[in-house]
């Protein structure tokens, strides 16, 4: 057979899956034990790349993240990555953590800067400023246990912003700050929530055409109700859209409004997953139900082997 012919009767390739990890928040100490459980399994059923935990003043920093990455450890096989923020602690306090933390199992990092305590414009003295910095610290304490790690590597992950960073005077100093995290060694970048698939688009392809080749996994947060959204907006420091304000205020029961919420979500992700987005960063804010709601309205299941 020619060649050629032979290529082309070849099998086409199975497409790689679309990629899946969840962010998961501590747990407050009085938090339900039962539906917590019911959480990790639930979502340890999907079979994620990585479940990532947050970190904030709310659960003692990082005391709260090492506790429920340890317990996240004993009860499933699921690689963790733990967030970490400047914000948290002295550059000592951060490089104590990070060793701990590798210890306890954590092989991954979202090193993050933290939102400046309200009317600052810098962190204390002792303090790393920037998420970079981090990335250089987590990179220091990953060659002193080069002994230890199986292939010797962390996985680093950063932020980024499809909608710009509150902060940022214009849209290039993001790309800028996005491309020294990839030179200062991130693998792969997470998104902030945004409201509209064509924000994410645009912001990769420019990410793209400015030199940006790490992965940048969309942060998707599902729409349940305005009151949410709102919240959410204002702690990103995202304007929510006149049109997702109207969609969801147009509704007359919570059901109404969850379902248009939904309807939003879904239409923003989809258009994602057309697009040939590889892989989806859900913030899961803890609630299973609304999780696997989303995901099942996409066509991803749960994998049965
Ligand atoms: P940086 O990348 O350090 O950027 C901060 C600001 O400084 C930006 O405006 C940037 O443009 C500017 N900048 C950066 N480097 C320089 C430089 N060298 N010179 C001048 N300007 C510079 N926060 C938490 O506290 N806990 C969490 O668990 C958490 N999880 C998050 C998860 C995701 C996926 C995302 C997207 C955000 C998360 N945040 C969390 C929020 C995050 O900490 C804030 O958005 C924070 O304001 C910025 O963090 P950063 O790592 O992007 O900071």
């Amino acid at each position: 057979m020619d060649p050629l012919d032979e290529a082309l009767e070849q099998p086409a390739r199975t497409p790689a899956r679309t990629a899946l990890s969840f962010e998961l928040i501590p747990p407050r100490h009085d938090a339900d034990e039962a539906k917590l459980k019911d959480l990790v399994s639930g979502l340890a059923a999907y079979k994620p790349d990585y479940i990532a935990v947050t970190s904030s003043r709310r659960s003692g920093w990082l005391e709260g993240t090492a506790d429920f990455i340890a317990r996240l450890t004993e009860s499933t096989n699921l690689p963790t990555i733990a967030h970490l923020a400047c914000t948290a602690g002295t550059e000592e306090e951060l490089a104590d953590w990070i060793r701990r933390l590798i210890d306890s199992g954590v092989r991954g990092f979202l090193a993050l800067r933290g939102d400046l305590p309200e009317g600052e414009t810098s962190l204390p003295e002792g303090y790393l400023q920037y998420a970079t910095q981090l990335l250089t610290l987590i990179q220091e304490i990953e060659e002193e246990n080069a002994y230890r790690l199986a292939a010797g590597k962390l996985a680093l992950s950063v932020a980024c912003y499809p909608s710009g960073h509150a902060e940022s005077p214009t849209p290039d100093l993001d790309l800028d700050v996005l491309l020294s995290k990839q030179r200062l060694g991130a693998d792969f970048a997470i998104t902030q929530l945004f409201f509209a698939a064509e924000d994410y688009l645009q912001f990769a392809e420019q990410s793209r055409m400015a030199g940006v080749r790490i992965p940048l996994i969309p942060g998707i947060m599902p729409m349940t109700s305005l009151k949410r959204v709102e919240r959410m907006g204002v702690l990103s420091g995202i304007e929510v859209p006149q049109t997702v304000v109207d969609a969801l205020s147009s509704a007359s029961t919570p059901e109404e409004e969850y379902e248009a919420g939904m309807q939003l979500t879904v239409e923003l992700t989809q258009k994602l997953l057309d697009a040939g987005v590889g892989g989806l960063h859900i913030y899961t804010h803890n609630n299973l139900a609304v999780t696997e709601d989303l995901l099942s309205r996409l066509g991803i299941e749960k994998p049965t082997n």
